[in-house]
């Protein structure tokens, strides 16, 4: 294979992507706080993979002062001793990166580090918003040059041009963030506060937690967890915190919506975060035991035993199993090791996209009939990959469970689902898929099992109904920066 041949991808398979995850840290006794955001990061790598970054400052020092560092690629791979070494501060921000809007570039890596006539604002953010591109170009037509293509520049001029007119940074993050539509958790190191800010829907995770006297704002709990700090609590849906040693943890809800309005992205529960995380009180492991259980209540099968596809459909297949009795086993090993720079077979090759990452447990499954749970299936081609997989190694039979519903709508809110002509559920019965996919059976989730999965909670199907809590744009505005 000659290099006009490889092909640079990092996430060869049909699965979803996060966009982002973010860490914020300030330490009220002086402490540095780059080490502590690079374990955070750490634990928050399965929200991004392409790249990463960090910001600090001194709250002590000048206020213009911010060392940042950011590059393509894993947290492990970018950030070395030395490189950590160098960023001394006590307030700083962290950011994992996969692009659903703006290119892979360095460029729009982040954190983005904006200077301005009050100081410096390093920021990261999570999500995507429908409105960027108006924002943009409204900026663009008073003078606003930007550096970047992706929505958190839009942001960063907004919270700098709003400071100009607020007694406080916190004051202009709200006013800023009032002008948002879409999806953003936001974490902001200023000179001397950090803040942080949930959409009024919430439909990413943001949570504040505590470690001795430094407080921390990130997407998911397993991040405080990792770095040995406590749980304080969410930020909830509409909420902009400002932590400071002055203030401690202060609450603004002035953006906040009815209960019933908010619109949490069930994905992050039934997919994205860590099994290990909670969501607004919920557990994401719990959630998806639920979803196995109600798979096994609403689509029985008789099988010999039930696999979970990494990782996420493991939770799910333990949850099948222990509804349904039939036993819970291991048939893949999976390697975790894809980088950014991992080279993507060519379609003649033969060493396939789906095995490099996955192989199947010959001795558990052969002989069998297996019921094989999966969280989602976006466009199918990995789906009857799998199953031949399996089909390869002796399984008699394979039943397929999916521990969500078919995805029938793109996603505007910062998850990759592509366009409707894209999805293989669209226009096709279930029965058509399975046979496609190359099944013995299939079940998906039912849509109306989805709040039980988040307890009750208020959540966002947009995806599985075409509902979605905002107006959707006219056209597909998802890295339109670009075009
Ligand atoms: S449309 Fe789907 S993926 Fe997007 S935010 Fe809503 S539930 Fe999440």
């Amino acid at each position: 294979m000659n290099t006009k041949e490889m092909e640079k991808n990092p996430m060869p398979f049909d699965g979803l992507h996060e966009e982002c995850g973010v860490f914020g840290m300030y330490d009220f006794d002086g402490g540095d706080v780059a080490s502590t955001i690079y374990y955070g990061l750490f634990a928050l790598q399965h929200r991004g993979q392409e790249s990463c970054g960090i910001a600090v400052s001194d709250t002590s020092g000048p206020k213009g002062r911010v060392q940042s560092y950011k590059d393509m690629g894993l947290v492990n791979e970018v950030f070395t001793p030395e490189i950590l070494g160098k960023l001394n501060g006590d307030i700083g921000v962290g950011h994992v990166r996969y692009s659903t809007a703006g290119a892979s570039t360095r460029e729009n890596a982040q954190p983005l580090v904006l200077n301005y006539v009050k100081g410096t604002l390093a920021l990261a953010h999570n999500g995507n918003l429908i409105n960027a591109n108006e924002l943009r170009h409204d900026l663009e037509y008073t003078g606003a040059i930007f550096q970047t293509t992706i929505d958190t520049e839009v942001i960063a001029y907004h919270i700098a041009r709003e400071r100009l007119n607020s007694k406080t940074a916190e004051e202009a993050v709200r006013r800023a963030v009032a002008k948002l539509k879409g999806a953003f958790s936001l974490v902001v190191a200023s000179p001397r506060k950090l803040i942080g800010a949930r959409d009024p829907f919430g439909f990413k995770p943001l949570c504040i937690g505590k470690r001795d006297n430094a407080y921390i704002l990130t997407s998911e709990t397993c991040a405080l967890e990792t770095i040995g700090a406590e749980f304080i609590r969410d930020v909830r849906p509409g909420e902009v915190v400002t932590i400071s040693p002055e203030g401690g943890i202060q609450s603004d809800m002035s953006l906040a919506l009815a209960p019933e309005k908010e619109a949490r992205c069930i994905f992050e529960y039934i997919y994205f975060a860590r099994p290990d995380s909670h969501i607004d009180g919920v557990s994401v492991y719990g959630s998806r035991i639920k979803a196995g259980r109600f798979l096994a209540m609403d689509s029985p099968v008789d099988a010999d035993l039930v696999v979970g596809v990494p990782e996420s459909g493991n939770a799910a297949a333990l949850g099948y199993s222990l509804q349904s009795g039939i036993p819970y086993g291991t048939a893949f090993v999976k390697n975790s090791y894809v980088g950014r720079t991992f080279i993507k077979p060519k379609q003649s090759s033969r060493e396939s996209s789906v095995r490099v990452k996955l192989n199947v447990l010959k001795e558990a499954v052969a002989g069998k009939r297996i019921i094989m749970i999966d969280d989602s299936i976006v466009r199918g081609t990995t789906s009857d990959r799998i199953v031949k997989m399996l089909r390869d190694a002796g399984a008699t039979e394979v039943h397929v469970r999916i521990s969500s519903p078919p995805f029938l709508w793109p996603c505007y809110f910062g998850t990759d689902i592509p366009e409707r002509e894209q999805l293989i559920a669209y226009n096709r019965t279930i029965d058509e898929i399975r046979e496609i996919i190359g099944a013995d059976s299939l079940g998906y989730l039912d849509v109306e099992r989805l709040e039980e999965l988040s307890e009750g909670l208020s959540i966002c199907k947009g995806c599985f109904n075409g509902i979605y809590p905002l107006e959707p744009p006219k056209e597909d505005i998802r890295g339109s920066y670009e075009k």
